[in-house]
């Protein structure tokens, strides 16, 4: 991922719920999520910005970069460049440990694990810790509970959350309406589902609790509370 700098003399001018034009000698970036910032010489505000808008891009020589979202337009004209560069950037985040990649750090950020080098990102399931231990693969181990808890690699493809959370709890509790086994199923998120499905459709989530018993109407309860967020037993 590259971030695009720009340094020098330029007007800018925004058009939409609010519109203002301003010259001076600025910084401008445009991050790779097309976010535009334009930095004068005080303060840590941006003088102008426009977040994750629609497109971003640059033309010219000296460059105009015009960014766009719904009625929103920014326009940042150079009048003059002191600077012009793509610079690598990545995630900042908490330093996790060695890309398997590449000589890079891994990073978590927001419920990813990004490298600070390579493009090389893993979504991390809701809720998980990461720990200390490294799978084979090179990647570190998380800590994730669903109804259970399990021990799984942060690559899906290496090591499914779902066979983890299966062999944990596919057939362990039996449905209160039918007695036939609940299947840890996947719909969106996981769920307990009734092996008598479509005849009998009893479905509950999993929790990011441990299931530590049976409530009176006989579904699990994590939390000692029922999994049917609307059961009438206490
Ligand atoms: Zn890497
Ligand atoms: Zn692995
Ligand atoms: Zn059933
Ligand atoms: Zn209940």
């Amino acid at each position: 991922m590259h971030a695009h700098l720009l340094a020098g003399d330029c007007t800018t001018t925004f058009d939409g719920d609010r519109s203002y034009e301003k010259r001076g000698r600025v910084v401008c970036l445009r991050k790779p999520d097309d976010t535009l910032l334009v930095h004068d010489a005080a303060g840590y505000r941006p003088v102008a910005w426009l977040t994750r808008p629609e497109t971003s891009m640059a033309v010219g020589s000296p460059p105009t970069v015009e960014a766009r979202d719904g009625d929103d337009r920014l326009r940042v004209m150079f009048h003059e460049t002191s600077v012009d560069v793509r610079v690598p950037v990545s995630s900042a985040g908490e330093t996790v440990g060695p890309c398997p990649d590449c000589p890079g750090a891994l990073v978590e950020r927001s419920g990813t694990l990004a490298c600070t080098d390579c493009d090389r990102e893993h979504a991390l399931p809701a809720g998980a810790t990461v720990l200390e231990t490294t799978c084979d693969c090179g990647l570190p181990r998380l800590s994730v509970t669903r109804g259970a808890t399990v021990e799984v690699c942060a690559s899906r493809s290496c090591e499914p959350l779902d066979a983890a959370i299966e062999a944990e709890l596919d057939r362990r509790f039996d449905c209160p309406d039918c007695g036939r086994d609940m299947r840890v199923v996947r719909a969106g998120g996981l769920l307990l589902g009734c092996d008598g499905y479509p005849d009998c459709d009893v479905s509950v989530s999993l929790p990011d609790e441990v299931c530590d018993g049976v409530c009176d109407c006989g579904l699990p309860t994590a939390g000692g509370r029922c999994l049917d967020a609307g059961c009438p037993s206490p």
